[in-house]
């Protein structure tokens, strides 16, 4: 089969031909119908100092993916041979103790698809049969491929009191934020206000915000308090940009709910008093999605039709030229790019 992986310590990845692997037991063999690249591919590919410290090669990337159940190992009911299905990518240990509490989104032994063991950027892969998410007959194998970082929108979102009827400021319109903005309007927030410096990115998010914000060329927080009065009640960040999440927390109300997914490439200093204990914020470190209640919450949202990801998929590209797909992403000239293993 056809895999793309990191083979060396260094930048860059290689096409290579490899085995079909065999599901052990308690896994099952995915024939992969659609992968997508994330940030993360991004830093294994560059080889940067994350990636450096993390990614052990041989590695098959690929930790957002869809396919079919092609087999099944010993002892395997659910799911079966023919499902459609999607992949949580954390493998979970069920036995440390954030997972003895249910707490499995942080389990202290979790082993990343695509990251840590080899992952669904290939025809086929190999994974634990309780990770996969089985779909209805016929639902799209691109939609379902991005459910994994809708996910991590979702889970953001959602988490603490929610966003319903809520001023809400969403920091960075990648693809996670621009997904949250999609949550948050289908959830009755309002008003929804979108920042980020990229104007291609932030056009994605105009059906869903009341008022979009290029930081570059506006004053964020005068904005903020001009559109709601005082600030907004939550703030939702998925920049990752150190003055994005001091603007984002002085936007929010005092009392208000800061929820953090965006993750900052060297540690960020912050007036831990000014900025949030004299305001009485309360602050959200988001970690990937909860088992499995972020799953529910979020094929709700899309089985429904409430929230639709298609128009976030601006790019569909054979794995073969997958050299193109990440340099448009780098560029952040593409938000969700689809590709094909089969091709
Ligand atoms: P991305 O890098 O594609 O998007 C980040 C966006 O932030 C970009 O569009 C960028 O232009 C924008 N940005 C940069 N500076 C800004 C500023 N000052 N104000 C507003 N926007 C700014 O990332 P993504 O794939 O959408 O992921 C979002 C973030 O979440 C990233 O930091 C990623 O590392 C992180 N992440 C965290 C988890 C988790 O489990 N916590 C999981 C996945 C991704
Ligand atoms: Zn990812
Ligand atoms: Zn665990």
């Amino acid at each position: 089969m056809r895999a793309l992986a990191k083979l060396e310590r260094n930048p860059g990845l290689t096409l290579v031909e490899r085995p079909v692997p065999e599901p052990g037991p308690g896994e099952i063999l995915v024939r992969v119908e659609a992968a997508s690249i994330c940030g993360t591919d991004l830093h294994i590919w560059r080889w940067d100092a994350w990636a450096q410290g993390r990614i052990r090669p041989p590695l098959v990337l690929g930790h957002e993916f869809s396919g079919v159940v092609e087999a099944v190992g010993p002892g395997v009911k659910r799911p079966k041979v023919g499902d459609r299905v999607s992949l949580e990518s954390h493998v979970v240990c069920h036995a440390c103790p954030a997972c003895r509490v249910g707490h499995y989104h942080v389990c202290l032994n979790t082993e990343i698809l695509g990251v840590d063991r080899d992952g669904g950027f290939a025809e086929y892969v190999v994974v634990p049969a309780e990770n996969a998410w089985v779909h209805p007959e016929g639902f799209p194998f691109e939609v379902a491929a991005i459910l994994e970082p809708f996910g991590n929108a979702v889970h953001t979102v959602y988490a603490g009191s929610g966003v319903s009827g809520k001023s809400v400021l969403i920091t960075g319109a990648g693809p996670i934020g621009l997904m949250a903005a999609m949550v948050a309007r289908a959830s009755g927030a309002g008003p929804i206000l979108v920042s980020d410096p990229n104007p291609y990115r932030l056009g994605f998010a105009r059906p869903y915000a009341d008022r979009l914000v290029n930081p570059l060329e506006e004053d964020l927080l005068e904005v903020v308090r001009r559109v709601t009065g005082s600030g907004v009640e939550v703030l939702l960040e998925f920049s990752g940009n150190e003055a994005a999440i001091h603007q984002g927390l002085r936007a929010l109300i005092p009392g208000g709910e800061a929820r953090v997914l965006g993750i900052p490439s060297d540690p960020i200093r912050f007036d831990l008093a000014g900025e949030l204990v004299m305001r009485g914020i309360t602050a959200y470190g988001i970690a990937g999605r909860r088992l499995w209640q972020t799953w529910m919450q979020g094929t709700a949202l899309v089985y429904s039709g409430r929230v639709d990801l298609t128009p976030l998929i601006t790019h569909r590209l054979p794995l073969s030229r997958y050299q193109e797909a990440f340099t448009l992403l780098e560029k952040g000239q593409g938000v969700k790019i689809i590709l094909d293993p089969k091709a």
